[in-house]
């Protein structure tokens, strides 16, 4: 019996976990964890465990404390510090590691978007060509647009800020992933949105990206930042096919 780490917090991590479990229970023995940061317990096949390693460091001792012996980093493509801790965690643990990495999204020739570098640059596009705004890059991102005073945005966090946001003007509107295309247009219309700032995520096309591209709606997207060295896979499938060549 072998066992896998999946580090997770995206719905891939979630159908990988569970593929792996239905498939392999015989010959595997599945962990995912999470990072603890929305309010919603881990339910997923397999064993989890929740938050922080403490670094490249701390994670390559849970690598040798629990004898683990795959490791899939299945997290967003915007989570750099434990995407990086992983790739030398492994190192340090001798571990074989795959990044599940989605593939980024294809917009038509017809789409208005523009693609910035990082943060700082998505909120002078904002600050240049909107007056409404729906922010849509998460929590830990609305700082970058607090000196952005001529425009308003909606803001879409998971759960409720537990502090008011650094925003001169603003609503906030909550909810997860997926969301219905129908209600993405809806609340456009209802706040007269007229630019809507995402990270370029990658995987699925989410509703919001469509109700844009279906709006003509011009779409700020905030580039990934580059994934660490080694092995990555586009799709689960293919993660499952990784892992059971090492089974
Ligand atoms: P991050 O900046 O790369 O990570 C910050 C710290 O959080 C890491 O150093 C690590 O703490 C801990 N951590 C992150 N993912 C973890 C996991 N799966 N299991 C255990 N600890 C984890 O990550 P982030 O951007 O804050 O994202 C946090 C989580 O939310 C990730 O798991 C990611 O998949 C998910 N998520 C992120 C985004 C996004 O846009 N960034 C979007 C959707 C989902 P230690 O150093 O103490 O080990």
């Amino acid at each position: 019996m072998k066992r896998l780490l999946i580090l997770g917090g995206t719905a891939e991590a979630r159908q990988l976990a569970e593929q792996s479990v239905a498939g392999l229970v015989d010959r595997l023995e599945v962990i995912t964890s999470w990072a603890g940061r929305t309010d919603r317990a881990p339910d997923v096949a397999g064993r989890t465990r929740l938050g922080g390693f403490g670094g490249a460091a701390g994670l390559a001792d849970y690598l040798a404390a629990e004898a683990v012996d795959l490791l899939v980093d299945a997290t967003h493509p915007f989570a750099e510090t434990i995407s990086m801790a992983a790739h030398d965690a492994a190192v340090i643990a001798d571990v074989p590691r795959l990044m599940l990495l989605r593939p980024p999204w294809r917009l038509p020739p017809s789409a208005r978007w523009v693609e910035v570098e990082d943060l700082a640059a998505a909120a002078d596009a904002v600050g240049r060509f909107s007056r409404r705004a729906f922010l849509t890059t998460g929590r830990q991102t609305v700082e970058a647009f607090a000196g952005v005073e001529n425009v308003w945005f909606l803001v879409r966090l998971i759960d409720p800020p537990s502090a008011p946001l650094p925003l001169a003007a603003h609503a906030v509107t909550t909810g997860r992933p997926p969301h219905d295309l129908a209600a993405e247009k809806a609340l456009i219309a209802e706040h007269r949105i007229d630019t809507l700032v995402s990270k370029s995520s990658g995987g699925t096309l989410p509703a919001k990206i469509t109700a844009a591209l279906e709006l003509a709606m011009p779409i700020v997207l905030v580039a990934p930042p580059p994934p660490p060295p080694g092995p990555r896979a586009a799709t689960v499938e293919e993660c499952l096919g990784w892992i059971e060549s090492r089974l």
